[in-house]
């Protein structure tokens, strides 16, 4: 044992488990440890900035949600990840997307993405508005939903009704795990009735293009276990489905892409799904599209109409794929217009709702 005695002061772990370990060696050769205790603390005394310098690296972000009073309402943007929207999956004129792919050389950032679902506590209902990618899109980059409502202070059994603005997987995937288990067991789930007979249906599948087959494959394997468990809801006027929240149709993107406008004491957010994709875009060019939109044509027309009227009326907008916290407001800008972010504050203002006007 007493070989062992040079060599972890040697490796200078005198103070950790190599002690504990060392019970026989410390009866017999007590003195000649406590010397070595003594050179050991004698480094720590001659080294102190050694200690300093060591300090390692935290690559962790802070818990990916953040929170605001919308009039009663408690309103939490939950992260579900970052991407990059690829410059192809743009439509626009030559001379737009010429000018994308200048810009993009300068800036590689101009297309990154997020993706958020939000949570609503009207004071009596838990409402999630749309539930991030979970393990259906992304390759593994978003998910994190989940461990952002945690963080928030809520669990998924808590969560009473879930709003979707359409069934692409980056909105529903964190619904369902890969093997077919409900994530919000005690949800109901609300759906446009044109956007669920779209993409649950076998014919209308079995007759997409083949790069659009997966979005329906994906849906239905994640509509499927709420469907079973008679918690899959359609809706096709403005029933009233939450106090309220009223439906606000927003056709194109998919065939019944849909918003949701909370009010509460003269306040209101709008929920407005891909209304917008790549903000640094479609923002000062309303008119390009996404590969996504199903009807380019009629996506156009209802961001044109939806971006003028949002501007106009300073309304505040939860936008799943703006940057984190993915809350702001729109201003006009030229022929366009421009993001103004939500701020991070670390408070919980009940006077400070809208600061813009
Ligand atoms: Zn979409
Ligand atoms: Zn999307």
């Amino acid at each position: 044992m007493s070989n062992s005695f040079p060599v972890w002061i040697n490796e200078g772990k005198a103070m950790s488990s190599p002690l504990v370990r060392s019970t026989n060696a410390f009866k017999r050769n007590s003195m000649r440890i406590a010397a070595a205790l003594l050179i050991a603390l004698a480094s720590f005394v001659v080294g102190p900035n050694a200690a300093l310098a060591a300090a390692a690296q935290h690559h962790d972000q802070a818990p990916g949600f953040y929170r605001m009073k919308v009039g009663d309402l408690e309103v939490t943007a939950l992260f579900d990840g970052h991407g990059v929207f690829d410059p192809h999956w743009l439509n626009g004129t030559k001379a737009t997307m010429d000018g994308v792919a200048e810009a993009l050389h300068e800036d590689p950032h101009m297309l990154d993405v997020s993706d958020e679902g939000f949570l609503v506590n009207t004071g009596t209902q838990l409402v999630l508005v749309d539930a991030g990618a979970g393990t259906w899109w992304g390759g593994g980059a978003l998910g994190r939903l989940v461990d952002s409502l945690r963080s928030a202070g809520y669990t998924p059994e808590e969560v009473d009704i879930v709003l979707l603005t359409h069934l692409h997987s980056d909105h529903v995937g964190g619904l369902t795990t890969q093997d077919g288990k409900r994530v919000f067991p005690n949800a109901e789930v609300y759906v446009a009735k044109a956007e669920s007979s779209f993409w649950l249906s076998p014919e209308i599948a079995a007759k997409a293009p083949k790069e659009v087959q997966p979005f329906f494959r994906s849906a239905q394997a994640i509509a499927a276990p709420y469907i079973e468990a008679g918690k899959w809801h359609t809706f096709s006027g403005s029933e009233a489905i939450v106090d309220g929240m009223q439906v606000v149709p927003l056709p194109g993107h998919t065939p019944g892409h849909t918003g949701y406008e909370f009010s509460s004491k003269g306040q209101k957010v709008l929920f407005w799904g891909d209304v917008v994709h790549a903000q640094r875009v479609q923002l000062p060019h309303p008119e390009v599209t996404a590969v996504f939109d199903i009807d380019q044509t009629a996506a156009a027309a209802t961001r044109n109409q939806l971006l003028a009227e949002l501007a106009r009326e300073d309304v505040l907008i939860a936008g799943p794929h703006m940057p984190f916290p993915a809350l702001g407001r729109l201003r006009k800008e030229g022929s366009g217009y421009s993001w103004v972010p939500v701020i991070f504050n670390d408070r919980w203002d009940e006077r400070a709702p809208s600061p813009q006007k």
